[in-house]
């Protein structure tokens, strides 16, 4: 570390005196600096130029005096350490002083006190410059992200609160960006924490480059903040923000793995839309929000509706606190195909919210903010003891061999002890495990692999089925996927939407279909719509099928309609009735 220097300002009009005490100083205190005065003027103008670590002053000098001298310093509001060492200096006027402010008073005559009394004052000095470095320290590390070295959201604000007060003189517009990564959750979940990092700094060099002239900021983990000076209109944001998409069209590269990075981004106009830190940020960021909603990869620019989808938002998570008691959910079903008998296999159970106010919410908006909350670890438990009591019923009218897939969101899948409270709602029911599909999507299998397999093993332990859903949009990596003991493959309903046109998205399905048959493990397609699609898809090998092609979600009703119509086909019936006697002759043989 790098030694600090002492600057000591003696007061004194003898030089030689001033340079005896200089020498004494400099035999026990290293590094110092010293600097005589002899009038008032003189010694203000030393104050104000400096920073001193502690003052030596005479009593009597022909121009000035030790009093004059400590009434200029505390009237500069200093606390200095002030010493009186003089010739002609008695008790009375040492103890005056000392009520003055001087910290000590020695006679010329007893040279020896001066330098314990020195050291004395320096090591206060010194510990509370080492305090004040800490001080600073601390603030600089609050003032600035550790991983980016970017301002972070704290000194964000005071630095748009420093280019507001120019702006107010000068008449100009600002924008503030909000930026967000879309899916980044997802890549950290899958790739983990360090690679999630490295892009962090891949992202915060990029838009360095392009933000160059502005202030940067990194307000979150995968948040960041421009502001732009000096712009013309919504125009000037537009082109900013379509330098930053062009950037990122290039990969980001982490140890060979590519990345194709978006954001969504929300735009806020000072003082179009606020004139204050607090407010510009917040409302760029609800206009982030709306961007998000909309789909990510795009800007949005505030308007002051979007407060109110801010504040539905808040309104949908109070009012999904009482929905379960106040009866507004239910579950509709989804019929399952299967492409070689052409019957119901299985149904998927999804949730549906009717509220008095709100109207029919979709999952889609709800079941986030149940799984933020940690209200989707009720509403699931609820989900899954309806579905099987529902499907308990059905093979009580005889389709017994039907199942139900039940969705298992990222926080229920995190619990610790998920297979404990699983397994007492499917004994309650009465509901074989066999007849349980459980699905969890590709990222949350993805998330915390050792936790994943000890679950999944758990559950498969007393029959449950295993279903990874939305299969192809997270990031799996074969090797674990390998080790999951899984039953079924969803494949994600945006490959399936333009497997006829597009003859990427048919490879990856034929590619998803050839992993299932290597894996031994059955193949579904969700969002099957068109004879199209599924004709392509049983033609590829796969096993299952669900769409709106077939059915859309129905309430239980509709489903034991078709049932009745799908499953109980002469043929249908005529193959069961011959497994059960099958069944009976093979009990009847191996009885004793
Ligand atoms: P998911 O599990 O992937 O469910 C399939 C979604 O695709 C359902 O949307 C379904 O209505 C829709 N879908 C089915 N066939 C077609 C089709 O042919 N075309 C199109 N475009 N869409 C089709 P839904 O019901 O809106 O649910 C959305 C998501 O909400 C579900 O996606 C699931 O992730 C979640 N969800 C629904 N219910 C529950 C629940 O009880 N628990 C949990 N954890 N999540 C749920
Ligand atoms: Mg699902
Ligand atoms: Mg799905």
């Amino acid at each position: 570390m790098q030694e600090t220097t002492t600057h000591i300002l003696i007061v004194d009009d003898s030089e030689d005196d001033a340079l005896l005490v200089s020498a004494q100083i400099s035999r026990v205190v290293r590094n110092t600096e010293f600097l005589r005065v002899d009038t008032s003027a003189a010694l203000r103008q030393a104050l104000q130029g400096k920073h001193w670590d502690l003052i030596i002053c005479d009593h009597a000098m022909p121009q000035f005096n030790s009093r004059a001298a400590l009434e200029i310093v505390k009237a500069l509001g200093s606390d200095i350490p002030f010493i009186i060492y003089s010739g002609q200096y008695n008790e009375q006027q040492g103890i005056a002083a000392m009520q003055m402010g001087a910290r000590d008073f020695i006679q010329k005559d007893n040279p020896a006190r001066l330098l314990p009394v020195i050291q004395r004052e320096l090591s206060t000095v010194h510990l509370r410059r080492a305090k004040e470095q800490a001080e600073m320290f601390a603030e600089s590390l609050s003032r600035y992200d550790d991983l980016t070295r970017l301002p972070s959201r704290h000194f964000f604000r005071e630095l748009v609160e420093e280019a507001l007060r120019e702006t107010r003189t000068e008449k100009h517009k600002l924008a503030l960006l909000y930026l967000d990564l879309d899916r980044f959750m997802r890549i950290n979940d899958s790739f983990g924490y360090q690679t999630g990092d490295l892009l962090m700094q891949i992202v915060a060099t990029r838009l360095k480059e392009i933000a160059s002239a502005h202030i940067l900021a990194r307000l979150g983990q995968d948040e960041f903040a421009i502001l732009l000076d000096h712009i013309e209109g919504e125009r000037d944001v537009q082109q900013f923000v379509a330098k930053i998409a062009q950037r990122f069209e290039e990969a980001c590269s982490i140890n060979g793995q590519e990345f194709f990075l978006t954001f969504s981004v929300g735009a806020c106009i000072c003082p179009d839309h606020g004139d204050d830190a607090v407010t510009l940020i917040k409302n760029a960021e609800s206009a982030m929000f709306t961007a998000k909603r909309q789909g990510g990869n795009r800007h949005h620019f505030y308007a002051h509706e979007t407060n109110t989808t801010v504040s539905r938002r808040l309104r949908l998570e109070n009012a999904l606190r009482h929905a379960l008691e106040r009866n507004e959910l239910y579950l509709a079903y989804q019929p399952i195909l299967d492409l070689n008998t052409r019957r119901i296999v299985s149904t998927e159970a999804l949730a549906r919210w009717q509220h008095p106010e709100f109207g029919s919410v979709p999952p889609s908006e709800f079941i986030p903010i149940a799984d933020e909350t940690g209200l989707i670890i009720e509403l699931g438990e609820w989900v899954l003891r309806t579905a099987c009591a529902q499907t308990r019923q059905w093979h009580a009218m005889g389709f017994d061999d039907i199942s139900v897939a039940v969705n298992c969101s990222a926080t229920q899948f995190k619990q610790e002890h998920l297979a404990n409270r699983f397994l007492p709602i499917l004994r309650e029911s009465g509901l074989k495990p066999e007849h349980v599909e459980l699905e969890i999507t590709e990222s949350v299998a993805m998330h915390d692999v050792n936790h994943t397999i000890e679950v999944l093993r758990q559950l498969k332990a007393h029959g449950v089925q295993i279903s990874i859903d939305d299969f192809g949009t997270g990031y799996s990596s074969l090797a674990y996927l390998k080790r999951f003991p899984i039953d079924i493959l969803k494949i994600d309903k945006s490959f399936v939407h333009d497997i006829t046109l597009d003859s990427e998205d048919a490879a990856i399905v034929r590619a998803i279909a050839a992993l299932a048959k290597a894996m031994r493990i059955s193949v579904l397609a969700e969002g099957v719509e068109t004879p199209a699609q599924y004709k392509f898809l049983a033609h590829e090998g796969c096993h299952r099928v669900q769409g709106y092609f077939f059915s859309k979600p129905v309430p239980p009703g509709i489903i034991q309609t078709m049932l009745q119509q799908y499953n109980l086909s002469p043929a249908y019936q005529k193959r069961k009735h011959e497994a059960q006697v099958a069944q009976l002759l093979s009990s009847h043989t191996t009885a004793p």
